[in-house]
């Protein structure tokens, strides 16, 4: 049974005294989460072993990072390795960012070392992917994906593979309040299955877990998760208040 997950991405948001508040308000009103479903929260990396040590014992919920550097270690001055954010308790690392790709110029070359780095350190990747506006208008928002997808990660064996969750998050739904409907996600989740399928078989393909990201919210998160190739939500702007980001996990835990 592929896992369902609710991740939390903080961005540059919050310094550390609020983000152990907010950490501390999600633990009050955690409901109770079945064997496949799991909580990630990605704070930005100074509160990585805050937060760490806020989740100490915790199964349910699992520390993530936001980015890592595409080299294991050297003179790059202001990054942060894999190998550290490993030292630090992080099980999920998020790559592929619109916004990393977008702001920082991260091009699927540099994606692909990134994702090669977080396996070798024996932790997840959550690769994102998702089309920009003129892309959906245009109609071509299927093959954008897909080229996405196929030059971040499918130069990996079907057993890394398994420690890949995809996030598709359109960029005109992203902070935009602008959510994608449920067909669209629905459309879109499928397509990308069917991609890992015709490449990995369609066992792996099942086995994946595919999160959609964009606007969602408590009041549209139980429609999205309803969709039969939706896992679950990469969250931004409503994983930085405790009652909206329960209110997402609670449509997850009603699944
Ligand atoms: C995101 O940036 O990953 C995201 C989904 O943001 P938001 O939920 O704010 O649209």
């Amino acid at each position: 049974m592929r896992k369902k997950i609710v991740a939390g991405n903080w961005k540059m948001n919050l310094d550390l005294n609020e983000g152990a508040e907010l950490v501390n308000d999600i633990f009050k009103g955690l409901p109770v989460l079945s064997e496949h479903k799991q909580v990630v929260i990605a704070p930005p990396y100074l509160h990585l072993t805050q937060t760490a040590a806020q989740l100490t014992g915790m199964i349910d919920v699992q520390l993530g990072a936001q980015n890592c550097y595409s080299e294991s270690a050297g003179a790059f001055t202001g990054e942060v390795s894999a190998a550290m954010l490993k030292s630090a308790e992080v099980a999920f690392v998020i790559i592929g960012h619109s916004e990393r790709r977008e702001y920082f110029r991260e091009d699927s070359a540099m994606l692909a070392k990134k994702v090669n780095q977080v396996l070798i350190n024996d932790m997840k990747v959550i690769f994102c992917c998702g089309e920009p506006l003129e892309i959906r208008d245009a109609g071509t928002q299927n093959t954008y994906v897909e080229t996405q997808i196929n030059e971040g990660i499918f130069h990996l064996g079907e057993a890394q593979l398994q420690n890949v969750v995809i996030a598709y998050e359109p960029i005109w739904a992203i902070g935009t309040g602008r959510t994608a409907t449920s067909a669209q996600a629905q459309d879109m989740h499928a397509h990308i299955r069917g991609v890992i399928a015709a490449k990995y078989g369609k066992d792996v393909a099942e086995n994946m877990t595919i999160l959609y990201g964009g606007s969602c919210k408590p009041s549209n998160a139980a429609e999205l998760f309803a969709c039969a190739d939706v896992d679950g939500g990469l969250i931004g702007g409503a994983s930085l208040k405790a009652s909206e980001f329960l209110g997402i996990i609670e449509a997850m835990a009603d699944l």
